[in-house]
């Protein structure tokens, strides 16, 4: 029987950009709902700093696999590891991601590739390695944490917003093609989160502006109708929810979780 709570006892979740943010938070969420997790990213030092943590505090099972999403030979590798240790993927979290502003006539081709490289490319890649086993066993989650970006545009954000978009197509179209076999695929869209990434938009605005530092939080929070930041623990609660039995017939959607931002 499934301890009350619990329901993703033994299940293994694989979480990218798990290592802080609000990968880590969704790491720990699902850690709490008895998850075995692996958790992705580049830094494998900082990865296992929180599976350190994620162990001490949530008593879980962790693994640290050093993946860079953008490049498709570590993804396999990456996902060989993974199951190996822990076996088919039950939940993948696509989290990994990074944000670069500039005004369009500043967005070069590199600064392009490099966007849709790790939010969208890395996403498709992530995705690929999963899904035939999920389609196989009639069973499997697949959370994409795009933005309110991936629903609307944002000044000198074009190249990141361009890549969300994306992922919102990825997410609602893949979700048509397994809605009969027991996958389901969902995104959900946070607002300004209290993260590094948001931390780096503070210090492009007051680099491009010349404000203070909080009069460029100021800016970025006077988005958010509830008036302060998105907590990566909001984030996180959401995405577990998705990967519940109470959300199985959730799937192809696109879940804000900003506060009353709204397109
Ligand atoms: P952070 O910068 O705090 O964390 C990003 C995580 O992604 C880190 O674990 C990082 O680890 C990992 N990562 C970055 N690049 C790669 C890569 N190439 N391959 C593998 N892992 C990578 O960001 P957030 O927690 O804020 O962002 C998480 C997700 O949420 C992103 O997809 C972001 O776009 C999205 N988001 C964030 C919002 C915000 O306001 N913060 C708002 C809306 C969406 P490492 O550097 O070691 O690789």
């Amino acid at each position: 029987m499934v301890k009350e709570g619990r329901y993703l006892d033994g299940k293994h979740a694989v979480v990218t950009g798990g290592s802080r943010g609000i990968g880590a938070a969704v790491a720990a969420s699902l850690a709490k709902r008895g998850a075995r997790l692996t958790l992705m990213g580049r830094s494998l030092d900082a990865l296992e700093k929180h599976a350190v943590v994620l162990k001490r505090d949530c008593g879980a099972e962790v693994q640290a696999v050093q993946c860079d999403v953008t490049d498709d030979q570590g993804v396999r590798a990456a996902f060989g590891r993974a199951r190996a240790a822990f076996g088919p993927v039950d939940v993948l979290v696509n989290n990994a991601g990074a944000a670069e502003a500039a005004p369009f006539s500043g967005i070069s081709r590199a600064l392009w590739d490099r966007m849709l490289a790790v939010n969208l490319t890395g996403t498709f890649m992530c995705t690929s390695e999963v899904l035939p086993a999920m389609l196989q066993m009639r069973n499997g989650r697949i959370v994409n944490v795009a933005s309110m970006a991936a629903l609307r545009g944002y000044k000198t954000m074009t190249a990141y917003s361009a890549a969300k978009h994306g992922v919102l197509g990825l997410t609602r179209s893949l979700a048509l093609e397994t809605a009969r076999h027991g996958v389901t695929v969902n995104a959900v869209c946070p607002g300004y989160t209290d993260t590094d990434l948001t931390d780096t938009g503070v210090a492009n605005l007051v680099r491009a502006l010349g404000n203070t530092p909080d009069e460029a939080l100021a800016m970025l929070v006077r988005t958010i109708p509830r008036g302060k930041l998105i907590e990566p623990d909001e984030v996180a609660s959401a995405v577990t929810w998705l990967c519940s039995p109470g959300a199985a017939a959730v799937t192809g959607i696109a879940l804000p979780i900003a506060g009353g931002e709204s397109v």
